[in-house]
């Protein structure tokens, strides 16, 4: 059995999953970076050991997907947004040297993309972007079950590719990006600037309750629903383009209100995408819910070592 760790801005989950992709036990707790690395990795430890206990088994190695950058190859964290001061600590060897089992890492959108293809909606896909969509926008590649990597095993941040130069800007150093245009913040920011003095809503706004108002029919809600949906569709229609894969999977908070979103997204890929046979990649929504992130920390230890020859991938 393969135990995932998945590591976020909010929260720490850890679970036994077996080869099929089923979470045997699970159990989280709050991130909390700002109490250390040390003292996080001894609550990781510590939530570990009574997993594999609960799910009677032994683990024989651990996944780990966190949120980036990380070096899949050092097991290093880089500079993290939600944990700066963790970077340059190697989870990885911490935890080979506590467990004494063999441990791999990636990216959180890399580490849920492979769980796709392997146990999910991209199943029997030779080719799948898995793109979710939440406080950012991630994404992962996974060409003939094998994740794409970039120079130097780098994740290509694909939610930074730019959809409008006059944009708003963000970290990543564009203005106009996917994720500053799509992601939930974008809602919320967009309606926020437009909602008039005496909009009854105006409290403790989010992407999810902005749909929710949508749905019962909010007018302000409604207009911020569709430009999300435009610029959804803008963003997809790029990667259909670009790679024209079997299958992109759709994933994130966001995208639990993808009944809003997604006919006016089908029309901007009808729309833009003239050249290349838009209408062969399939669209599809994940399917492995709330435990997806967990289930592909685990997919990613499946597919660093549980090959042939065991290569490294
Ligand atoms: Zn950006």
């Amino acid at each position: 059995m393969i135990a995932g760790v998945d590591i976020g801005g909010t929260k720490i989950a850890v679970g036994v999953v077996d080869n099929n992709g089923h979470v045997l036990s699970r159990s989280e707790c709050p991130t909390d970076a700002e109490r250390g690395y040390a003292e996080a990795l001894a609550r990781i430890e510590h939530m570990l050991r009574p997993r594999a206990a609960a799910a009677d088994t032994k683990v024989t190695g651990i996944g780990i997907g966190s949120t980036g950058p990380v070096d899949p190859f050092t097991g290093e964290f880089g500079e993290v947004n939600f944990f700066p001061a963790w970077r340059g600590e190697n989870l990885v060897a911490d935890l080979t040297r506590i467990f004494g089992v063999r441990v791999a890492m990636e990216n959180d959108a890399d580490a849920a993309a492979l769980a796709e293809a392997a146990w999910g909606a991209g199943k029997d896909k030779k080719s799948l972007i898995y793109v979710t969509i939440g406080t950012g926008i991630g994404a992962g590649i996974v060409l003939d079950g094998r994740l794409y990597r970039g120079v130097g095993g780098a994740h290509p941040e694909i939610g930074h590719h730019v959809i409008d130069a006059s944009g708003p800007p963000c970290m990543c150093g564009f203005h106009g990006c996917w994720e500053s245009l799509a992601a939930g913040p974008a809602m919320v920011s967009w309606l926020e600037s437009r909602m008039p003095i005496d909009y009854p809503h105006r409290d403790h706004l989010t992407a999810k309750r902005i749909c929710e108002l949508a749905l019962s029919g909010d007018e302000l809600a409604i207009q911020s629903v569709k430009r999300e949906a435009h610029y959804l569709g803008l963003g997809l229609a790029n990667l259909v383009t670009l790679f024209t894969p079997d299958a992109i999977v759709l994933g994130g908070s966001v995208m639990k209100s993808a009944i809003l979103f997604l006919e006016e997204i089908r029309k901007t890929i009808c729309r833009c995408c003239r050249f290349v046979p838009f209408d062969k990649t399939e669209l599809a929504l994940a399917s492995l819910g709330e435990d997806a992130n967990l289930i592909g920390a685990a997919r990613v230890w499946h597919h660093r070592f549980a090959r042939e020859g065991g290569q490294r991938a």
